[in-house]
């Protein structure tokens, strides 16, 4: 395993951000032998106390990156009673409209943290630094890049990969008009920025809870509270799944708002704000007897969190990679979560990078590179963007229209079942059924064209 700046003269990449994409992405390059470190803002990895689910191509993106990501995320996940992904008319009738089979064990949920966590535990403590908040990066004619931190700290890379999520830093940079090198110091708002360095609000926000195993069997039943169901209706739609070793029921209540901005833009940055369970019951009343339980099981109080949803499907980002620096998972193709598929967009740009910093760094250790390590390595950077801009912005757009099949606002499906069931297994399966391989072939290919 390589230890941070010790490796000779192969790459070191420095990976901003410590999510699920930062960190998959560091231990597929461990895997490969690629000397990396992590630069997190926070301090140490962190994840908010919430529900995910990770689809098929996800896991198998993961095996491909690192046999023990895959072995540490399968001791996280949480078995559902069925392989299947089900729907019910949460609005009327409360009966099954439609089955997905998930293939065996797939698709489960777990919390966010755990699997964080397990997979940090495979990380070297001298491969992270904390507290470490990204200002900017210099030095792009140098043979080393210079990343700037907030606390006046700087550290050199050969490329610099930003996975520093929805409102990335690197985004800005990458996207700003001038050079990179010309520090960007100011705030989000910066005026010269395109739209696409910052995200949208998709006129949805959600109430996220845990609630507890028992609570959730007595008023839904075991059959309903232990496996992967989703409930929809006009203008919401809800989502459950079991986690944490099934000792709690993840919800998620996507609630349509009629307000084109988010109330709370004042809060820079901020995509939560103050929301009541009172709203959430509001927006299912008259609902099914199943979905206002659901409902019920938030958790009683004056005030619980609402997440506004933004992503990037109205401004996109023209490119995910430029000269040394690139972009990935939220920080490049923010999605909302529609489609269970953000995380796992994430972890296949991991692999990717992964694969193609590998086979660079394994020339330039050989001393084969005669175009010099900095040519070889910003066409690695532009094969990634090649391989991954087409695949990443379809799930973005997709996403946006799995919600309105959800929330019965396509006016060609409206709420009939059978097209429903028709347009959203075709939606997962492209998601699902994407050839990993085949990606990871085409990206090792081009690499070798230019070899
Ligand atoms: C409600 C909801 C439910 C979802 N459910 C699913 C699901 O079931 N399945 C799925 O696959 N996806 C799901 N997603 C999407 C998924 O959560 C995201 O795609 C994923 O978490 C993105 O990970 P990331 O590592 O790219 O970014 P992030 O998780 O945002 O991580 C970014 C990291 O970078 C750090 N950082 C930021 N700026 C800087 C800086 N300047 N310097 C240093 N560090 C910095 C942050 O502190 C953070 O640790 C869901 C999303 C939402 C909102």
């Amino acid at each position: 395993m390589s230890s941070p700046e010790t490796s000779g003269d192969g790459l070191h990449i420095a990976i901003v951000g410590a999510g699920i994409t930062g960190i998959n992405l560091a231990l597929g390059l461990q895997a490969r032998n690629v000397s990396y470190t992590i630069y997190e803002r926070s301090p140490g990895f962190r994840e908010i106390g919430a529900g995910i689910g990770f689809s098929p191509n996800a896991e198998r993106a993961m095996s491909s990156l690192n046999l023990e990501v895959f072995a540490a995320y399968r001791r996280i996940a949480n078995a559902n009673g069925e392989d299947y992904f089900q729907w019910v008319d949460g609005h009327k009738t409360g009966e099954l409209i439609f089955k997905l089979h998930v293939g065996k064990d797939g698709f489960q949920g777990g919390l966010r943290s755990a699997f964080l966590e397990e997979w940090a535990k495979l990380i070297p403590p001298n491969a992270v630094q904390f507290n470490k908040h990204l200002d900017t990066i210099t030095k792009l004619d140098s043979p080393k890049l210079l990343l700037h931190f907030k606390d006046g700290t700087t550290a050199t890379a050969d490329a610099v990969i930003g996975c520093d999520g929805i409102r990335s830093r690197v985004r800005q940079l990458l996207l700003s008009p001038s050079p990179i090198s010309s520090s960007i110091t100011r705030n989000n708002m910066n005026p010269k920025l395109p739209p696409s360095a910052h995200p949208t609000y998709t006129r949805k926000f959600c109430f996220r809870a845990l609630a507890p195993m028992p609570a959730a069997i007595s008023s839904l039943g075991r059959a309903k509270a232990t496996t992967r169901f989703m409930y929809n209706g006009p203008g919401a739609h809800l989502i459950t799944y079991p986690v944490g070793n099934s000792t709690l029921l993840n919800i998620l209540a996507v609630i349509s708002d009629p307000n084109p901005v988010w109330p709370h833009q004042h809060a820079q940055g901020r995509h939560t704000a103050p929301g009541t369970k009172a709203e959430a019951v509001a927006a299912f009343s008259g609902w099914c007897d199943t979905a206002r339980a659901i409902v019920s099981l938030l958790p009683d109080g004056e005030e619980m969190d609402k997440w506004g949803v933004f992503d990037m499907a109205e401004h996109p980002a023209p490119y995910y990679a430029r000269g040394r620096v690139c972009v990935a998972g939220d920080a490049a193709h923010a999605t909302g979560p529609h489609l269970g598929a953000g995380g796992g967009m994430g972890i296949e740009d991991a692999l990717v990078l992964a694969e193609v910093l590998g086979k660079v760094d394994g020339r330039v250790k050989r001393g084969d590179t005669a175009e010099g390590k900095g040519a070889v390595v910003e066409r690695a950077l532009e094969v990634y963007n090649e391989v991954r801009y087409a695949r990443t912005q379809e799930v973005v757009q997709s996403t946006r229209a799995a919600c309105d099949l959800f929330q019965w606002r396509d006016p060609e499906v409206g709420r009939d079942p059978e097209r429903f069931g028709r347009e959203i297994m075709e939606q997962f399966h492209r998601v699902w059924k994407y050839d990993i391989d085949g990606m990871v072939e085409e990206a090792l290919a081009k690499l070798d064209a230019d070899a």
